[in-house]
């Protein structure tokens, strides 16, 4: 199951709104097949791993074969997987967790047991829940899954006081990285001190043929007509963020921005002292299951204050800025945050770089 884990990580970026999934197939002690799901709208797991058995000409009848989350009955944008396995007549299937959604919630795994195939649930189910936390938490509580996402020098400074000579603070891998980060998400969201500093298309490079929701908080309606986020709106959603006086005083302006594709939100929503309750409930009607919040300062800080997040990543590079360093998290935030450490921490390296991930909330 560890290994059917580590198929199923592939495709982080590549299938999501659909959860991420892995499947061996194990006869006499050998691996006679193994896939994932590679992409949205492909092939599931067990399908491409029963497919890769026919190509070994090896045959799955007695078998066990291994899935990270519960065979699919239900005939989505593929056939039924279960339908599947049952004709290829497995002695078993061992499942590491059962798909909460309400399509199937069991119903998978009660089509096999009826067709008389030996079923186990459980086996990692911690692991593969964390795998896919926020396809879980979407289905299960309504909630969009909030990524926090920084880099930061190693005095914790965000961004340059002169970003012309040179507008990162990460490295080339951590920057790819991220836009693997963009990929994984249906919305990318920025506070309009980034847009009017940063000038930012917020788009994941490559695309992979994902076009996520760029939102943008703005309450005073201060984005420039000619940003590239407005140039690229009639190609890449663009959603603008903004308080209703502001859309009385700036309808003109409004005017302007919906005829270049871009929409215009007004929720009573108070960005700076904070209320982005509105703001979840749009996210939640629009079906965004993941959220990337990529800053600065002021939004981030909004959105731990409020206890929004529910998972963060932060590339560190190993440098001091000085006096050539600015925005900083920690005087962004007007009062404690965090009193207990991130869990289920990751760390990676990426070229000079550091990564750390870790959740808010422990999922066991
Ligand atoms: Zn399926």
């Amino acid at each position: 199951m560890t290994s059917a884990l580590e198929l199923a990580a592939d495709g982080i970026g590549s299938v999501e709104p659909n959860p991420a999934v892995g499947c061996l197939i194990e006869k006499s002690g050998r691996i006679i097949g193994r896939g994932k799901h590679e992409r949205y709208g492909g092939p599931h797991a067990e399908i491409n791993a029963l497919a890769d058995c026919r190509s070994r000409q090896a045959d799955p009848e007695g078998a066990t074969i291994y899935v990270t989350l519960e065979p699919c009955c239900h005939r989505g944008k593929t056939g039924p997987c279960s339908e599947a396995i049952i004709r290829a007549k497995p002695a078993g299937v061992v499942i590491a967790a059962q798909d909460p959604s309400a399509h199937a919630d069991g119903a998978g795994i009660r089509q096999l047991r009826e067709a008389g195939i030996r079923v186990t649930v459980g086996v990692c189910e911690a692991e593969a829940r964390r795998l896919n936390a926020p396809f879980y938490h979407f289905v299960q509580t309504g909630k969009t899954w909030i990524v926090l996402k920084w880099a930061q020098s190693l005095d914790g400074k965000l961004a340059r006081v002169d970003p012309t000579r040179n507008p990162w603070i990460s490295g080339e891998q951590s920057r790819a990285d991220a836009h693997r980060l963009r990929r994984r998400t249906q919305a990318i969201l920025v506070g309009i001190n980034t847009v009017l500093i940063d000038n930012p298309l917020l788009t994941p490079r490559p695309s992979g043929g994902r076009r996520p929701l760029r939102i943008v908080m703005d309450s005073d309606l201060r984005i420039p007509l000619n940003s590239q986020l407005l140039q690229t709106a009639s190609d890449h959603p663009l959603l603008i963020v903004t308080d209703a006086q502001t859309l009385t005083r700036e309808a003109g302006k409004a005017k302007e921005i919906e005829r270049r594709g871009g929409q215009i939100l007004t929720r009573k929503m108070d960005i700076e002292h904070g209320n982005l309750r509105p703001l979840q409930d749009e996210l939640r009607t629009r079906g965004v299951q993941q959220l990337l919040v990529e800053g600065g300062p002021k939004t981030l800080g909004a959105f731990l204050e409020q206890g929004l997040a529910n998972e963060v990543c932060v590339y560190i590079a190993p440098m001091v800025l000085g006096v050539e360093g600015c925005a900083s998290l920690g005087t962004a935030l007007a009062r404690k945050v965090c009193q207990t450490p991130l869990c289920h921490l990751e760390t990676k390296r990426l070229g000079p770089d550091l990564r750390l991930r870790g959740l808010t909330a422990p999922i066991t």
